[in-house]
């Protein structure tokens, strides 16, 4: 499986490849299915190379790395890590939004057991393991609070959609819809909008929309072996139905503005409570 490795901040998911049966019963709920991973035949194929300590090793860096790049840090790392996420949880009104949303949904989420800090391959900066119901955050990658705030907002929706049954990872578009939200609701502020491309005032929306189909393309491509055309043709086909979806956020996240604060307040008008 080829990985595309794009700038830092990128968070993709641990998804199994397209031709590759979960051994998933699609009856039951996903969220419920936390033992499956004995039956991956080739972990590799998952991406988990992309998240060593997923096959259950230790990160353990060479010497090298230890001398050149400074490694051997990792459970300093894995603390400040910690330390981020339970700021976030406590502190990040979108984080907490998250939180709410995927408890009354009936996905109760248990810091301890669904969030977990882990050395990753450094082009990512989390991902979201549908077999074990885990956020990742690489805490070798996302290092500031801010960077935590989005990794765990990003994934937390691709876990929210998984909660409420509307994803099959082994579905490309279904993938590519997880995706397009992820990115309408954290990443492609007014601002990158405007930063990306040649944005005038009258173009803002479509510049918006633009942003969200790059970031979409760019993390179905990170975790899937397809190629540019195929993942722009699933972004596509779902983009409209996806990015009118704006559960359970309820709206499109500005930078600098009290947006999240706002979210997070009328959370409860909307059945998350
Ligand atoms: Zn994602």
């Amino acid at each position: 499986m080829v990985y595309s490795a794009y700038c830092s901040v990128i968070t993709e998911e641990i998804i199994p490849d397209a031709d590759k049966p979960l051994n998933v019963n699609s009856e039951s709920p996903p969220v419920k299915s936390t033992n499956e991973k004995n039956n991956v035949s080739d972990p590799a194929n998952w991406g988990y190379d992309l998240y060593p300590e997923r096959r259950g090793e230790k990160y353990k860096p060479s010497w090298a790395k230890v001398i050149f790049r400074g490694e051997g840090k990792e459970n300093l790392d894995k603390l400040r890590c910690e330390e981020n996420v339970y700021n976030c949880v406590k502190n990040s009104p979108l984080v907490k939004l998250m939180l709410v949303a995927l408890k009354s949904s009936g996905c109760a989420v248990d810091l301890r057991r669904h969030i977990a800090c882990e050395v990753c391959d450094p082009s990512v900066s989390g991902g979201y393991d549908p077999l074990l119901n885990q956020v990742v955050v690489c805490q070798n990658v996302a290092r500031s609070k801010g960077m935590v705030q989005g990794v765990l907002t990003h994934e937390m929706i691709h876990m929210f959609d998984y909660c409420r049954n509307t994803l099959d990872f082994r579905n490309v578009d279904h993938l590519a819809c997880t995706e397009i939200r992820a990115a309408n609701l954290t990443h492609c502020s007014f601002l990158s909008a405007w930063h990306q491309g040649d944005a005038s005032p009258f173009r803002i929306q479509q510049q918006h929309q633009e942003c969200v189909k790059t970031k979409a393309v760019q993390s179905v491509l990170a975790v899937r072996n397809v190629t540019e055309e195929e993942a722009a043709a699933a972004v596509n086909r779902v983009f409209s139905r996806c990015y009118d979806d704006l559960e359970p956020i309820g709206r499109r996240i500005r930078r600098n503005s009290m947006d999240m604060y706002k979210a997070y307040l009328e959370a409860p008008f909307y059945g998350y409570d």
